[in-house]
């Protein structure tokens, strides 16, 4: 009989630390399907006018979340889901309350990546939308042949991955958290597979996963970063500043965590965002993956599309640039229903002559208009003379630029593209 305890007391243990431990489906999946993950993508179908990043360019990646449910407990709220769009922004802007755990000895490697996410406002077919997508499955649960990512097999279809980052978040079963798809994949396969009950900081996500991480490590490998052990015994992540180490940690090891390859007295970075330590072990990304992070987004990255979505713009909806209201100016107290005053542009995206268009009494005669580009640098500057104006922009470089109306008072923000 005690044997019997005993042993299935050594079987919870086993069984508990198996739960416990963190597992990234990413790498196995990326050998599953090596012509799918590292496939190069030949030719480019992009048509929008391709530009680099500017130097210090907070890029703003528009965010689709698929919630595939079988059970009512599936069917997160959208509280979990704004939730984890909180702690991605706040671990890729090294904004998270947490960073004052790095040690002193690897605070000089941590990073603002300068990469920003939020929930689509404006759906593929150009119509408003929440960002969130909620769908009964008949599948009790998802593994890593990609189901989930197809109407067809019980998952939910992709939107435009050039666009939008697309996260499914269902049961995955198996021991692994979630799984990424690395950069230059199959177009419709591309994005993140998150478990329910891991995704955000609220409700019903279980401990001791429960800070957001497993997204933000699987959306870091999204953006090319491999594991911080390159996934082999001393192995290398490609890396300049992440410190060689023997393998994986678990759990959260204390300060400093010595392997067989560490390189000096500081061992391991157990704390970074791509090792296996429990959420609130982690707290960085380096300069270096930053830096990685941010070349996807450069001329002929992989992710440059993503420097032309604008699906988290409303005022990008089918029915034309109308932007009536703007965070800068005064909350609207007017009615819903009542037409609000403002400027409309037309076309967006231009080729070389911009209509602007004062509508419903907006009064656009005597104000003036900024044109700046995506770091902030003023490219025009221009007064307006008349409620409808024709502004030559065949000098301005390809690109997304904001355009700015205003007389001092009242101002009025526009999102633009140069073609
Ligand atoms: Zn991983």
């Amino acid at each position: 009989m005690k044997i019997l305890l005993l042993l299935a007391s050594f079987l919870l243990i086993f069984n508990f630390n198996s739960i416990a431990q963190r597992h990234c489906g990413s790498t196995e999946y990326a050998k599953l399907n090596p012509s799918v993950s590292y496939r190069e993508i030949s030719g480019n179908t992009f048509n929008a006018a391709a530009r680099d990043t500017f130097s210090n360019e907070v890029i703003t990646i528009p965010v689709v979340v698929h919630i595939l449910y079988n059970t009512s407990a599936q069917n997160i709220s959208d509280a979990q889901v704004r939730s984890q769009l909180k702690a991605l922004n706040d671990d890729f802007r090294r904004m998270n309350s947490d960073a004052g755990n790095t040690p002193a000895a690897f605070k000089p490697f941590a990073a603002d990546t300068r990469i920003e996410f939020c929930l689509a406002q404006v759906t593929p077919q150009g119509k408003p939308g929440s960002g969130i997508i909620r769908k009964y499955t008949n599948k009790t649960g998802f593994s890593l042949d990609d189901a989930m990512k197809f109407s067809a097999s019980g998952g939910d279809d992709a939107w435009d991955t050039k666009s939008y980052l697309n996260i499914w978040v269902c049961n995955f079963s198996g021991q692994a958290l979630g799984y990424a798809s690395f950069p230059g994949g199959q177009a419709d396969k591309d994005g993140v597979v998150i478990q329910y009950d891991v995704f955000g900081t609220t409700s019903k996500v279980r401990p001791v996963f429960n800070k957001g991480r497993t997204t933000t490590h699987e959306v870091g490998h999204w953006l090319g970063l491999k594991h911080i052990w390159g996934d082999n015994s001393c192995g290398n992540d490609g890396i300049d500043d992440t410190p060689q180490q023997s393998g994986n940690n678990y759990n959260c090891p204390s300060f400093p965590r010595m392997s067989s390859c560490s390189p000096n007295a500081n061992g391991d970075m157990f704390m970074n965002f791509m090792d296996y330590t429990n959420d609130d072990c982690m707290n960085l990304f380096t300069g270096g993956q930053a830096k990685k992070i941010r070349s996807q987004f450069a001329l002929n990255g992989k992710r440059n599309s993503f420097l032309n979505s604008v699906k988290c713009d409303s005022s990008m909806l089918e029915s034309g640039g109308v932007l009536p209201t703007q965070p800068e100016t005064k909350p609207v107290t007017a009615p819903q229903n009542k037409p609000v005053a403002g400027v409309q542009i037309y076309p967006n995206p231009v080729n070389q002559y911009l209509n602007l268009v004062a509508i419903n009494g907006f009064e656009l005669s005597g104000k003036f208009i900024t044109l700046s580009n995506a770091s902030g640098s003023v490219v025009m500057q221009k007064r307006i003379v008349s409620n409808t104006e024709k502004i030559n922009l065949s000098s301005v470089n390809a690109g997304i630029y904001i355009l700015t109306v205003t007389d001092g008072k009242d101002k009025k923000v526009l999102k633009l593209i140069k073609m």
